[in-house]
């Protein structure tokens, strides 16, 4: 499969994997057209610390369906979370990947607002919203608070709708400015949001309080 590098850290390590089939205007990942290098499945598992847990991340990992299956095949045994915007988790994917957690990025529940944002549409990311809850996944959704954009009304409303499917784990998190898109959301304006989205959710937090990212990590190049 392709992969751009490895970030490693002392109890994570990220794969991070090019390419993505969305097209968001403010796209954060300076990999999504990082050609990346073809490496074997068993060759990365062979450059994971064992004992580590490990992030697939993109870019968008499940571009690479069945080499993603390989990997998580090959880190039989060690906790393995798949970061994904959701477009590609149909049934049949999510029924062989029991076992792993997910975290699925849902950028906004208004379609036309997805459509313009991603340039696709958001039925099936809905959809896959819905699997993971009926499959009993270990999951999270997020959602980027991006000024002018998505702010709290939206994440409220995806609020609502998640809590429509189960008392779903949701994060929001502060989006980071690139070619002058958008800004960075200020503190109380996540925390409006996050107070927005707990009228509907019992287990709501944000990347101010809640960091999925060691900060302090080594990037691996392999080949
Ligand atoms: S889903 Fe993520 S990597 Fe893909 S275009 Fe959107 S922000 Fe970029």
């Amino acid at each position: 499969m392709r992969i751009s590098y490895l970030a490693l850290s002392d109890t994570r390590c990220t794969v991070q994997i090019p390419d993505c089939n969305f097209n968001c205007r403010g796209c954060f990942s300076n990999q999504r057209h990082n050609g990346g290098v073809e490496v074997s499945a068993a060759h990365i598992a062979g450059h994971i610390p064992p004992g580590n847990e490990v992030m697939l991340a993109g870019g968008e990992p499940t571009l690479y369906r069945q080499e993603l299956l390989s990997l998580i095949y090959e880190l039989d045994g060690q906790k393995v979370i798949l970061s994904t915007n959701g477009y590609l988790l149909d049934r049949s994917l999510l029924e062989k990947l029991g076992g792993i957690t997910v975290h699925i990025d849902l950028k906004a529940l208004n379609p036309e607002l997805h459509r313009w944002y991603t340039g696709k549409d958001n039925a099936t990311v809905l959809a896959a919203v819905q699997m993971l809850h009926d499959l009993e996944f270990d999951f999270e959704v997020s959602t980027v608070y991006i000024p002018g954009f998505v702010e709290a009304r939206e994440i409220g409303n995806i609020a609502r709708f998640l809590s429509g499917v189960g008392d779903i784990r949701y994060k929001i998190t502060r989006y980071v400015p690139v070619n002058d898109f958008s800004s960075r959301p200020g503190v109380h304006e996540i925390q409006d949001a996050v107070n927005t989205a707990r009228k509907y959710l019992g287990n709501v937090s944000s990347s101010i309080e809640n960091r999925s990212h060691p900060v302090d990590r080594k990037i691996v190049n392999i080949s």
